[in-house]
């Protein structure tokens, strides 16, 4: 079998209405796609999506898409695309950073991996060693009554875990994590997420503050670069702590981990440039005996299920003391799926068709689609 065209689409999805989200880096109400589609000579199409977000990784569609077209691409066309490993070498020799963009590319071989011998990928990866995954609903930064509604729709929803982004302003940040607790009551984990947005000081502070909240972890307290800081934060907040934004690559984790900085790491295909990526960062946590988690940066069907294969397969993602961040579909009003994935309140079910178990709905993709 032979890649005989690498084919990006940019799409651009709103963000439902009452489920727009504000973090630390900004607010969102569209969120941009790079759907990527592998051909070959046998038939079998290979599905892929990068969510681009100049704001996360400094990628964008136009960005993503020159990468397919201009690097990418000419160098997989005629490649065999089960040659994974040998393929991912190629991608990185030939383009520095653009996680997302890369990991469309290789979410898709793996798709086409999957379909050429009729398995779905987490059997690839070495079999799933769960059928659902727990997940968590995301609370944006915004003021104490939205915040609160928003709680109260998810746990009425059948929510089990409930995130708060924090970061904005700590008088604000503390009032809403408050609000959030009153509403879940006593027995519901709650996480934050400052997505960098807080600096030293504040995060001591902010930290101190929200210890009596009872919190599961808080993720991304301040922004990486300083591994020694947030190392120093970890030991003296009493919260366990989260690395995200400090983890993009291997080298990230290996300076975190041997700094103590993180009692837990946050993974994701789109974030670490791929599954392949992803899986090598949670061997290099296990090493260390810290556990991951699987992040997001509000992924659709495509990114949704690839997260779903490699939370199923990897023993140190631990997604039942972490529930993950599947949940970009609940989100958006499409998730360019021709069945969409089952994530239920009481978890996300890992699919088991082949390859990564989804199709495309051309309907939706030719509506939402902005070339
Ligand atoms: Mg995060």
């Amino acid at each position: 079998m032979r890649i005989t065209r690498v084919e990006p689409i940019p799409v651009r999805v709103p963000l439902k209405a009452g489920m727009t989200t504000r973090t630390a880096h900004g607010e969102y109400h569209t969120s941009d796609y790079v759907i990527v589609r592998v051909h070959t000579d046998e038939g079998i199409i290979g599905l892929g999506e990068a969510t681009v977000s100049a704001l996360w990784s400094g990628e964008t569609s136009a960005s993503g898409i020159a990468a397919i077209e201009g690097l990418i691409g000419p160098a997989l066309v005629g490649e065999d695309p089960t040659r994974i490993t040998s393929l991912r070498a190629r991608i990185d020799f030939l383009l520095k950073l653009n996680p997302f963009t890369k990991a469309a590319v290789e979410m898709a071989l793996w798709d086409i991996a999957g379909k050429a011998v009729n398995v779905p990928v987490h059997r690839l990866l070495g079999g799933k060693l769960r059928d659902t995954i727990p997940t968590k609903m995301m609370i944006g930064a915004f003021d104490v009554p939205r915040a609160r509604a928003l709680a109260e729709r998810f746990l009425e929803w059948g929510a089990r875990c409930l995130k708060v982004k924090v970061g904005i302003d700590a008088a604000g940040d503390i009032a809403r994590v408050a609000a959030v607790r009153e509403a879940a009551g006593p027995d519901v984990p709650i996480t934050i997420d400052a997505n960098c947005g807080w600096d030293v000081p504040t995060a001591r502070v902010a930290l101190d503050r929200l210890r009596a909240q009872n919190l599961l972890v808080a993720e991304q307290p301040i922004a990486p670069g300083d591994v020694e800081a947030m190392a120093r934060l970890r030991w003296s907040c009493g919260i366990p702590i989260m690395a995200d934004e400090s983890v993009f690559t291997l080298v990230d984790a290996w300076n975190v981990l041997r700094g103590g900085a993180a009692d837990v790491i946050s993974i994701y295909p789109g974030k670490n440039g791929g599954i392949a990526a992803a899986v090598e960062i949670a061997q290099v946590a296990r090493a260390a005996g810290v556990a991951c988690h699987v992040g997001s940066n509000l992924e659709l069907g495509i990114g949704s299920a690839a997260m779903l294969h490699l939370a199923a397969a990897v023993p140190n993602i631990d997604s039942a003391t972490y529930p993950a961040d599947i949940l970009g579909p609940h989100y958006h009003e499409a998730d360019l799926l021709a069945e969409p994935l089952a994530l239920l309140p009481e978890g996300a079910r890992v699919p088991d068709g082949p390859g990564l178990g989804v199709m495309l709905d051309e309907d939706q993709l030719r509506r939402f689609r902005v070339d």
